[in-house]
C-alpha cells in the first residue's frame, strides 16, 4: 500500500464509506494518513465531584437520581437528569436525545465524560457528556484517542479504523532526511511521526510528531518557492509589456485618489510587467487597503497588450463580486475589455461558450475560482495570473496554477499580514509590495469586547444602526445545533469545549427574527448552502435587500459591502487573532463610522487576544503582537487558521522550525542545485 492506493481497496471500506471519505476530500491512502486528528481525547481515571476541576473535561462515575425531565428550546428538546456521587450532585443535559430516558434509568450507574461547568450560583452541570459503562471505560482509560474532523455520517470510529489499517500496511518511502540531518534538527523519522500523530501514547509523542510534520510542511513550501524562483530567474521576460494608457487614464478618472502605498505598488507591478524578469510578486495589504483596484489595473494593462489575464479568487462569492465590480467599471468608463466569469456553478452551454472564448482569445480577462486552472481550460495567450487571498488556496491548487502558467507573470495578493521578517524566510526575496495604510476617507473601526451576558445591549445597538440605514453582519461559529447523531459518537465531535455551547447561524437567525420587528430583513449564509444560494444571499445583502446577515466565517474573505457598519462576532473566544481581524475587515470599508463587537462566552476570563484586537486596527501590528504574546510550545493552542495552506504549521508559533527548514532547504540546494526539480511538481510533499 502506498500513497496512491485507493481507499476502496482497503478492507472494510465499501462504496458508502468511500463516498463519506470523499466528502472530506479523502480518496487515497496518502490522503488519509495526512488527515491529522484535530485533537485527542484523554481518558483519565474517573474522579469524584469534589476532586473534579471546573471548566475541565473530567470523567465522573455517577448514579441517576429520579426520572429526568424534558424541556424545549427552539427546535430542540433538552433532557435533563439529576445525578450524583458520594460527594455531590450534578445536572446532566442532552439535546434531542429523548431515548436516553431508557438508558439513564433511576438508580443506574454510568461514567460521564465532559466539560464540568458551574452556574453562577455554584451548581454543577454538564452538557452532552459521553456515556460509558464501567467495562467500556476501563478498556480506554489512560489512553489518548484521536479526534478527527467529521461530517454528517462520517464517524470518528470509521476514521480511526481506516487509518489503523492503512498504517499497518503502508510502505513509507525512504525519508528525505537522513539520520544525521534528523539529528541535527532534532526530528524523528517521518514514518514514526505519522504513526504518532494518529495514535500517540503520550503528549510527548504528539509533540515529537508535530515537530517533524511541521518541519516537513515548511520544507516543502520553502522548497517550492525556491524552485519556482530558481526557474523564474532563468526565465527572462521574453515578452515585456508596453505601458498602458488605458490603465493610467483610469487612475485619473476614479472617484478616489490612490493611496501612497497603492501608487508605489502599482509602479512596482507595472515595472515588473514591462521589465526584464518574469513577475513573481506578493502584494500584501491589510483588509480594506484596496488591493482589488491594483489587480484590475494590471488586468486592464494585460488586455491592452492583447494578452489574457486571469484573476483567481478562493470562493465563488468573491469571484462574482470581482466580476460585478469590473463589469460595472468597464461600463462606467467605457473600457474596451471583455471579461468572463468561470466558476464551478457555470455549467453546460454557458461553460462551453466561455471555454471557447478563452481559447479563441475573445475573452481577455478571466475571473473565477480554481476552475480557471482545470484541465479543460485552454488559454489563447495567458499573460498574467493573479490570485486573490492567496493564503486561502491549498498547495495543490497553487501547483495546478503554476502548471498552466509556465513562465507567466504571477501576482499573489494576500491579506494575511505576515511580518516582513517571516515573509522573507518563507518567500525568499520574492518581490514583495506592501499596502500599509488604508484609504484616507476611512474612520478607524471602534471596537468593543463584552461577555455574552450583555448581548441585549449589543442587539439594541444593531437596531439603532439599522434604523439609520446601515447594515450588519453577525458571525456565529456553527451552522446549526449539533446533530445528536454525531454527538453520541464516543470519541467524536464532542469537543473539549462542549459542542452544545456555541451559537449557530440557524437558531440565531430565528432568535433575531423573533425579537426584531418584521420589517427588519434578516438572512443567513453558511458553507453548507448551495453555491447559487450563497451567491444570492450575498447579492441581496450587497443590494441592501437584507439588513442583518447572520453568517459563519464563509463571509470572512474579501466581501466588500461598504454600507455594512457593524460586525457582531459571537463566541469570539473560538476564533484566532488573525481570523478575527479578517472578519472585522468586512466593515470599515466606507465613509461611515464602523463598529466591531466581540461577544465571548461568560464564565471564563476574557481572552487576552480580544484586548489586542480592541486596541489595534492594524493587521501588521496585530500580527507582531501575536508573535510576542505566544509562547513557544503551545501545542494545543489556537492555530492561526490554515493560512498559506499549512495543515499544521503556524508561522508564528513555529517560527523556529520555519527557520530550520529554510536552512535545510538552502543546504540541500547548495549541494545539488537541481534538488526537488522533479519532486516538487509530481509528489505531494505531505506524504513523502
Ligand atoms: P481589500 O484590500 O481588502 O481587497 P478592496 O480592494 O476590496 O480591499 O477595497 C475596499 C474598498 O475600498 C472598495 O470599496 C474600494 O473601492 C475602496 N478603495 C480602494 N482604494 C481606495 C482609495 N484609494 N480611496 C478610497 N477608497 C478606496
Ligand atoms: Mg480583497
Amino acid at each position: 500500500m502506498n500513497q496512491f492506493t485507493k481507499l476502496e481497496e482497503i478492507k472494510g471500506v465499501g462504496e458508502k464509506t468511500a463516498a463519506l471519505f470523499a466528502s472530506k476530500d479523502l480518496y487515497t491512502a496518502g490522503d488519509l494518513i495526512a488527515y491529522y486528528p484535530i485533537g485527542y481525547d484523554r481518558y483519565d481515571a474517573p474522579v469524584s465531584l469534589t476532586e473534579a476541576k471546573v471548566w475541565q473535561v473530567v470523567t465522573l462515575s455517577l448514579f441517576i437520581i429520579g426520572k429526568g425531565s424534558a424541556a424545549r428550546a427552539g427546535s430542540r428538546t433538552i433532557n435533563h437528569f439529576q445525578a450524583g456521587d458520594q460527594t455531590g450532585k450534578i445536572r446532566l443535559s442532552f439535546f434531542n436525545m429523548p431515548y436516553l430516558r431508557g438508558t439513564l434509568a433511576p438508580g443506574s450507574r454510568h461514567l460521564f465524560r465532559g466539560l464540568l461547568k458551574t452556574t453562577k450560583t455554584g451548581l454543577y452541570y454538564m452538557e452532552q457528556p459521553q456515556i460509558f459503562t464501567a467495562e467500556k471505560y476501563a478498556a480506554i482509560q489512560n489512553t489518548m484517542q484521536p479526534r478527527y474532523s467529521l461530517k454528517k455520517g462520517l464517524k470518528n470510529q470509521m476514521l480511526v479504523k481506516a487509518v489503523r489499517q492503512v498504517l499497518d500496511k503502508y510502505a513509507f518511502p525512504a525519508d528525505y532526511l537522513d539520520e544525521k540531518e534528523r539529528e541535527a534538527y532534532g526530528l524523528c523519522e517521518k514514518s514514526q511521526a505519522v504513526r504518532k500523530i494518529h495514535f500517540p501514547l503520550t503528549e510527548e509523542d504528539v509533540r515529537t510528531a508535530r515537530r517533524r510534520l511541521i518541519f516537513d510542511e515548511f520544507f516543502s513550501f520553502i522548497l517550492t518557492v525556491r524552485r519556482q524562483k530558481a526557474e523564474g530567474q532563468e526565465t527572462v521576460n521574453l515578452r515585456p509589456m508596453q505601458a498602458s494608457p488605458l490603465a493610467e487614464d483610469l487612475i485619473e478618472k476614479l472617484p478616489f485618489r490612490l493611496t501612497q502605498g497603492q501608487k508605489k505598488a502599482w509602479e512596482e507591478i507595472r515595472g515588473d510587467l514591462t521589465g526584464q524578469r518574469v513577475m513573481n510578486r506578493l502584494l500584501q495589504g491589510d483588509v480594506g487597503s484596496g488591493k482589488t483596484i491594483l489587480a484590475f489595473l494590471a488586468l486592464i494593462m494585460t488586455s491592452e497588450n492583447k494578452r489574457q489575464g486571469a484573476l483567481m479568487a478562493p470562493t465563488e462569492v468573491l469571484a462574482e463580486q470581482h466580476m460585478k465590480a469590473l463589469t460595472e467599471m468597464a461600463e462606467k468608463y467605457a473600457l474596451p475589455i471583455h471579461p468572463v466569469l468561470l466558476t464551478g456553478s457555470v455549467k453546460g452551454r454557458e461553460r462551453k461558450k466561455i471555454y471557447g472564448e478563452i481559447a479563441s482569445g475573445k475573452a481577455d480577462i478571466i475571473i473565477g475560482t480554481h476552475a480557471l486552472f482545470q484541465e479543460a481550460v485552454e488559454y489563447h495567450d495567458l499573460g498574467l495570473v493573479i490570485t486573490d487571498e492567496q493564503h486561502r488556496f491549498g498547495v495543490r491548487q497553487r501547483e495546478g496554477l503554476a502548471d498552466k502558467g509556465g513562465d507567466v507573470p504571477v501576482l499573489v495578493m494576500s491579506a494575511t499580514p505576515i511580518p516582513r521578517t517571516l515573509a522573507i524566510i518563507l518567500y525568499g526575496d520574492l518581490q514583495i509590495s506592501e499596502l500599509r495604510e488604508l484609504p484616507a476617507d476611512r474612520l478607524p473601526i471602534r471596537n468593543l469586547a463584552m461577555d455574552q451576558g450583555q448581548r441585549d445591549k449589543a442587539l439594541r445597538f444593531l437596531y439603532k444602526q439599522i434604523l439609520q440605514g446601515r447594515q450588519v453582519y453577525v458571525i456565529c461559529p456553527a451552522v446549526e445545533a449539533p446533530d445528536p447523531e454525531d454527538i453520541e459518537d464516543p470519541s467524536g465531535i464532542l469537543s473539549q469545549e462542549g459542542a452544545g455551547e456555541m451559537e449557530n447561524v440557524t437558531d440565531y437567525s430565528q432568535m433575531l427574527r423573533e425579537i426584531f420587528p418584521p420589517q427588519i430583513r434578516i438572512d443567513s449564509l453558511h458553507g453548507r448552502m448551495k453555491p447559487a444560494d450563497k451567491a444570492a444571499a450575498m447579492e441581496k445583502f450587497a443590494a441592501h435587500e437584507t439588513d442583518i446577515l447572520v453568517s459563519t466565517t464563509v463571509i470572512e474573505v474579501g466581501i466588500n459591502v461598504p454600507n455594512a457598519t457593524v460586525m457582531l462576532v459571537e463566541n469570539a473566544e473560538r476564533f484566532g487573532l488573525s481570523q478575527l481581524h479578517q472578519i472585522r475587515g468586512r466593515v470599515g470599508r466606507g465613509r461611515d463610522q464602523s463598529y466591531c463587537i466581540f461577544l465571548y462566552a461568560p464564565g471564563r476570563d476574557r481572552p487576552e487576544r480580544l484586548d489586542i484586537l480592541v486596541k489595534n486596527n492594524d493587521g501588521f501590528t496585530i500580527a507582531e503582537e501575536d508573535l510576542k504574546m505566544r509562547g513557544p510550545g503551545d501545542i494545543f493552542g489556537v492555530r492561526q487558521s490554515g493560512d498559506l495552506g499549512f495543515v499544521m504549521a503556524d508561522i508564528y508559533n513555529d517560527a523556529g522550525l520555519m527557520k530550520a527548514a529554510a536552512a535545510c532547504v538552502d543546504k540541500k540546494l547548495l549541494k545539488d542545485p537541481s534538488y526537488g526539480a522533479g519532486i516538487v511538481k509530481a509528489v505531494d510533499f505531505r506524504t513523502i
